[in-house]
């Protein structure tokens, strides 16, 4: 029993005792006065007054025994003696009533017995004397006064003793009474004192336990309030809720009057069968205990929540066997969304490292791959030294496992620079133009080697300057394009499609989009192929190897872009990667309309709709009014009813491969009727041949595909100038000439050296090397100024490196120490590496391993020209 409880009981039990302890003494008390009572009326009292009858008595036997004295005749004694003895049975009675009742010394009652009996003696004599006639009245005196007065006397004496006696009694008995009053009352009033005082000590105590239990209901309510558990107790069998916690509403969207009503208006946010589990719970003699975890839709919001029911039966209402219910409501739709995320993160985390295991041993693949390669054509090379056609070839597969090296090499420094947060991207203008035809050139390549269709496609009017990272859209988009080469059979179709999505006066969006109609991917690994070396089965690993990086690079700059990347795909019919990427505009992006095309009416003949729109919409943004048709033969007779209203087409632009009537045919009849109009084939294949072909039936020109409008302007521009249409080629080599410039090639690697010598060696410049970057430096400060047209300079190098060397030359006071081109030549292609570069006072950058077209079109430049 608890400590408050322990006190309460034991002052009830005070109390209890002292109203027991008032009872029994005022019982006792009032036996006690009783008592005294009893013996003053029964002693004292009785014998006051039975002595004071006696005392009347004697009186009144002295007054008849004195008539004597005047009338002695026999009558009178006759009737004195008979009214004596009348007195004498009442002196008999009182004598004996005093002899019982008196509580003194019993000699003294006995005495008066004694005198009584003699007093009768005495006057049965008086009788018999005063009887005699002759005696006379002074005999009689004198004989009453010798026998009877002093029996009297001393008769009285005795009782008036008696009386005193008596009185003392009674006043004894009094006063006694008095006492047991005067204690009753004090005891009395201890006694109330007592109750008043464990009244009030019990009272003192029932305020600071009403107030602890007023605390604890605050607490309760605040309690209940606060918590996220809402919990009712119920009697179920008297049809009432007994309690429900204030903060039901709030949880289950009920208000607590509405529950207390009817707690079943829960009923309709639970299924069914749970109802029924909770119904059946909720019967007597079912379990002591029930819970489980229901959907509950919530009223307001109408969100399925998680919501724990537990249901305890517990004894404890009112009537001893009335069962109560306590059922308590937990809102567990955080704790197993948590629980959830948790088990996620954990699967997730082990498929990582599972992952991260098998990456390693795929890189381990990965790269044994070409490295066999590079090792076994190298021994092979060696071996044929004298077959120059064998090693031609060696040294063609050794490039290609070297470039498959690199691929894989850039794309785990990429990632793992994405990883630690030090990957930046830049932000300059850059020519979506050369970008894409950069990247379909690569893609036609690869595809027609794969025997597989590839075309690229423009649809709106996007600008061709844009700012943004072309590296990294490059490389996303080579990503994309080669994993659908990579996943298409031979045979199948990869398209590239950039439109343009929006567009503003600061940003346009555009979605690159990469169809093909490989082997497609289940939607369940949708989500799993953009994670870090993930493949989306072993099956892939195994069939067509790779990392698993490609699109987890690609995802990660797509999103530091801004944009997004997404995928739909078949099983089996091939798949559709895009990435929308917002782009900044260059402020002065776009040819603006020109006069002299306000003149033009142009038609455009192709079955692609999507082509004919884009090349309409850029033909009238020049100022040019153009019309469209689906095919040849409508292009004819377009073109002869455009002359016959005469406003003739000036220039028609014809797609090569149309169904019926193709591109070629079309082009030749319609120079055959219309030769004033300009027809321009149009083409995905940059070929001699389809430029020949073009030439021979009266084509002016070939426009490439898809049409960028910088291209048009061009086209347009020669059209215009009159100077006719030139065949496409190859740059190379043979297309600069650096004779008369002086190079410095500064590399410490002795075959990197010697490449770059053999490399440079056609275009005619004079190539001195260096073997760092302190040679380099000691080099250029012997030579006269103007000596060096170029510098082309490794970045890693022992003694000084690249960086350093530049800052010497740039700091030497001479002329050309400012100005003369330095190039960095390094195989570091990251952003920031150019960027270091260019703070070190370099004027460009050319990736190792060398790209031939690229060293020459970058010297060209630095050189100023040379072709
Ligand atoms: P990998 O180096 O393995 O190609 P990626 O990150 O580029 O790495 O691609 C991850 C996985 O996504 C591939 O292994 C493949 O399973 C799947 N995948 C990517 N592109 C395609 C596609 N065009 N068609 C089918 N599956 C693809």
């Amino acid at each position: 029993m608890p400590w408050e409880g322990r006190v309460t009981l034991v002052s009830g039990l005070v109390l209890v005792l002292l109203l027991v302890a008032f009872v029994f003494m005022t019982i006792l008390n009032t036996y006690r006065l009783m008592e005294q009572l009893e013996q003053i009326s029964e002693h004292p009292f009785r014998v006051l007054d039975s002595a004071s009858i006696l005392q009347n008595d004697l009186e009144r036997i002295q007054f008849y025994t004195e008539r004597l004295q005047y009338n002695n005749d026999p009558d009178m004694v006759a009737e004195v003696r008979e009214q004596i003895e009348t007195i004498y049975l009442e002196v008999e009675e009182h004598l004996q009533i005093v002899e019982e009742r008196y509580l003194g010394e019993h000699s003294e009652v006995a005495a008066l017995r004694e005198q009584l009996e003699r007093l009768k003696t005495a006057n049965e004599q008086l009788f018999q004397y005063a009887a005699a006639e002759e005696r006379s009245e002074s005999e009689i005196v004198a004989f009453t006064q010798q026998e009877i007065t002093s029996s009297q006397a001393e008769m009285e004496e005795i009782l008036s003793g008696i009386m005193d006696y008596a009185r003392d009694r009674f006043d004894y008995y009094y006063s006694a009474a008095g006492d047991i009053r005067t204690e009753g009352t004090i005891f009395v009033i201890l006694i109330t004192a007592a109750v008043v005082a464990v009244l009030n000590f019990y009272r003192t105590r029932i305020r600071r336990q009403t107030r602890e239990i007023l605390r604890q209901n605050r607490l309760f309510d605040l309690l209940g309030r606060t918590v996220d558990t809402v919990f009712f107790i119920s009697s179920p069998r008297s049809g009432r809720e007994d309690y429900i916690s204030p903060n039901a509403e709030r949880i289950l969207g009920v208000p607590v009057e509405q529950l207390m009503k009817d707690p079943y208006v829960l009923r309709p946010y639970i299924t069914e069968k749970e109802r029924e589990s909770i119904a059946a719970a909720l019967k007597d003699g079912g379990e002591s205990c029930w819970k489980s975890t229901v959907c509950y839709r919530h009223p307001h919001t109408g969100e399925d929540r998680d919501l724990l029911i537990q249901v305890y039966r517990v004894s404890g209402g009112e009537k001893e066997d009335e069962p109560q219910y306590i059922t308590v409501f937990t809102d567990e739709t955080q704790l197993l969304r948590t629980q959830r995320e948790l088990e996620e993160a954990t699967a997730r985390a082990e498929q990582a490292s599972r992952a991260k295991s098998e990456f390693l041993s795929r890189m381990s693949h990965e790269i044994r791959t070409p490295m066999n390669g590079i090792i076994g054509m190298t021994l092979i090379a060696l071996q044929k030294s004298d077959d120059r056609e064998k090693v031609v070839e060696c040294l063609r597969k050794i490039s290609m496992s070297s470039k498959h090296l690199l691929v894989l090499i850039n794309d785990v420094l990429d990632m793992s620079k994405i990883e630690s947060g030090k990957l930046e991207l830049k932000r300059e203008p850059f020519d979506l133009r050369r970008l894409l035809e950069g990247v379909a050139d690569l893609a036609y390549g690869q595809a027609a080697q794969r025997e597989i269709t590839f075309g690229m496609q423009l649809v709106g009017d996007m600008d061709e300057q844009l700012i943004g990272d072309s590296l990294r859209v490059n490389q996303i988009l080579m990503n994309l394009l080669s994993n659908a080469l990579k996943f298409t059979p031979r045979g199948g179709k990869v398209a590239l499609r950039v439109e343009l999505l929006e567009s503003n006066v600061q940003t346009q969006q555009i979605r690159f989009e990469v169809q093909d109609t490989g082997c497609g991917i289940a939607e369940e690994n949708f989500g799993k192929i953009f994670e870090t070396f993930e493949q989306e089965s072993a099956g892939v690993a195994h069939q067509y190897g790779g990392t698993g990086l490609g699109l987890a690079i690609c995802k990660r700059f797509v999103e530091m872009m801004g944009g997004r990347i997404g995928l739909s795909s078949t099983l089996g019919k091939g798949s559709t990667f895009f990435v929308h990427i917002p782009f900044q505009r260059v402020e002065s992006a776009g040819t603006p309309p020109r006069e002299e095309y306000r003149q033009l009416r142009a038609l455009v003949a192709d079955d692609d709709l999507e082509s004919c729109e884009h090349i309409a919409l850029l033909l009238r943004k020049l100022g040019a009014r153009c019309d469209w048709v689906d095919n040849g033969y409508e292009a004819l007779a377009r073109v002869e009813r455009a002359r016959d209203e005469s406003d003739p087409y000036g220039l028609v632009l014809v797609d090569w491969k149309m169904p019926f009537l193709d591109g070629v045919e079309t082009a030749r009849r319609l120079h055959g009727e219309a030769p004033e109009t300009a027809v321009v084939l149009i083409t995905a294949f940059d070929e001699d041949e389809v430029r020949e072909k073009a030439k021979n039936v009266g084509a002016r020109d070939v426009l490439n595909k898809p049409v960028f409008e910088s291209a048009l302007v061009d086209l347009l521009d020669r059209l215009w100038s009159e100077r006719g249409a030139f065949p496409a080629r190859e740059e190379g080599p043979a297309d600069y000439d650096f004779r008369d410039k002086c190079i410095l090639i500064v590399e410490d690697n002795d075959l990197n050296r010697e490449i770059a010598v053999e490399l440079l060696g056609p275009s005619g410049a004079r190539l001195e090397t260096a073997c760092d970057g302190q040679e380099a430096v000691e080099r250029f400060a012997a030579s006269r100024p103007g000596h060096y047209d170029l510098i082309l300079m490794d970045v890693q190098m022992p003694r000084m490196d690249g960086y350093a060397a530049t800052r010497a030359i740039r700091a030497m006071e001479r002329p050309d120490g400012k100005c003369i081109p330095i190039l960095a030549m390094t195989a570091n292609a990251f952003s920031e590496d150019v960027e270091k570069s260019r703070e070190a006072g370099m004027n460009g950058h050319i990736s190792k391993p060398i790209d031939l077209a690229e060293v020459y079109r970058t010297l060209s430049a630095a050189l100023g020209g040379g072709m």
